[in-house]
């Protein structure tokens, strides 16, 4: 790879090969995949990526961690919609909104562009088997991703996770163990599996090139935006690797001058999970925390990319707001209401976070704000049903309607 230089330590600085197969350090650090921006200046420029036909995470291959040879995976992940929200905007009390709506990735959640990258990997370093430990979302991703380009996975899931994303892992044909216990528990199972086994690791605080796939959403949101910078990207945050990629496809593009100043992050998290807004807010580190959400893809009370995560909300001098799980639910009323956007609970969690922070004043009608929806509000019925309610039921008679009509004051034309 002539773009990339090493992987380097977060933590202690040392600087490893960027092989396929890379992980941690021997310190126990996570790498930082460390590019050489004076050869991708030489091969990027704003024209040509703008001549591009690639509709996918791949129309970046120059800000990628692979090898010139290596073929796009089959399945189209990324280049998902950015849509402006002015109804919303000014229901919020806002200069300008984005949404950006990732559910609309092939499985459904922006886990797909990490997933993608494990595959292109995977398949760099000859691995026939991928597996991971997964909230849901990873698991799902990584599953359609890998059938699709004829990769076995192992797949280990806390027992909470929602049904759809289970059937996602099923249809896909993943072999699935649903770990009786929280998604500290399933994490360290599937760690002693891989070690076991040696299979290919798509746990995404292990493998760096995960949050390379991951920072495309923000590649997107930048061009998609003409390179015109906003003042805050709002996104919901877990383990934290999402966050970390967005904040590195930022900080790349200011790199080879693609943008001229970098927006601030919002860091949303749950109420009842929130250990890396709590480190921020106390100004210290983090500590476990209990996973007490309904936003399963969020519940993460040890989270497995703090270092990143943590560096990317201080060094953008982000804000950090956490949301109640009744919050959680309005917000994803108000997106399908006035955006038409449906987004599973820990989807709308950064748009949740974005209302809060308006009625708080800490931001507001100076300011533009891009909001990312992770994922789509299908893979949880369940949750939708309980935030929005449900439907009036009758019997097929003109009478009935007119009353039901009357009972619930829906005065029609
Ligand atoms: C995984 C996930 C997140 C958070 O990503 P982390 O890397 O765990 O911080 C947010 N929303 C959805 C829908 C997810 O699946
Ligand atoms: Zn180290």
């Amino acid at each position: 790879m002539k773009n990339v230089k090493y992987g380097k330590c977060v933590k202690c600085g040392k600087t490893h090969d960027a092989v396929p197969d890379l992980t941690t350090c021997a310190c126990g650090g996570i790498l930082d995949i460390v590019y050489d921006y004076g050869y991708i200046r030489s091969q990027l420029t704003k024209e040509k990526l703008a001549a591009r036909q690639e509709r996918s995470m791949w129309r970046y291959r120059e800000l990628l961690p692979v090898e010139e040879t290596t073929a796009p995976t089959p399945l189209r992940v990324g280049w998902s919609p950015l849509y402006e929200e002015p109804r919303l905007a000014e229901e919020l009390g806002l200069k300008r909104l984005w949404v950006k709506d990732d559910g609309q990735n092939p499985t459904a959640s922006l886990k797909d562009r990490a997933s993608a990258m494990a595959v292109a990997k995977a398949r760099e370093a000859g691995a026939k088997v991928i597996a991971c430990s997964s909230t849901g979302n990873a698991a799902s991703s990584l599953a359609g991703n890998a059938a699709a380009a004829g990769l076995e996975t192992y797949i280990f899931v806390p027992s909470r996770a929602p049904r759809g994303k289970v059937a996602q892992l099923m249809t896909f044909g993943a072999t699935v163990i649903s770990v009786q216990g929280s998604y500290e528990e399933t994490f360290e199972l599937s760690r002693q599996a891989i070690d076991r086994w040696g299979w290919y690791n798509r746990n995404a605080a292990i493998n760096p090139y995960l949050s390379e796939g991951k920072k495309t959403v923000a590649l997107e949101i930048m061009e998609q935006l003409d390179w015109q910078v906003p003042d805050y990207i709002a996104i919901s945050v877990g383990d934290g690797c999402t966050i970390a990629g967005l904040w590195k496809g930022l900080k790349d593009l200011h790199a080879i001058g693609f943008i001229d100043r970098l927006p601030k992050l919002i860091s949303a998290q749950a109420e009842g999970c929130c250990p890396l807004n709590r480190a921020i807010s106390q100004g210290g580190d983090w500590y476990p925390m209990e996973e007490n959400t309904l936003a399963d893809s969020i519940a993460v009370g040890v989270p497995r990319n703090a270092d990143k995560a943590l560096m990317a909300i201080r060094e953008s001098g982000g804000l950090v707001v956490n949301v109640s799980d009744g919050e959680i639910m309005a917000a994803q009323k108000l997106l399908g209401r006035t955006c038409g956007v449906f987004g599973e609970p820990a989807g709308v969690t950064g748009t949740a976070g974005v209302k809060k922070l308006c009625e708080a004043g800490r931001i507001g009608g100076d300011d533009t704000v891009v909001s990312v929806v992770t994922g789509n509000g299908l893979k949880d019925v369940a949750n939708a049903i309980q935030a929005c309610g449900e439907p009036i039921s009758i019997p097929s008679d003109m009478e009935r309607l007119l009353a039901a009509f009357a009972e619930n004051r829906i005065s029609v034309g």
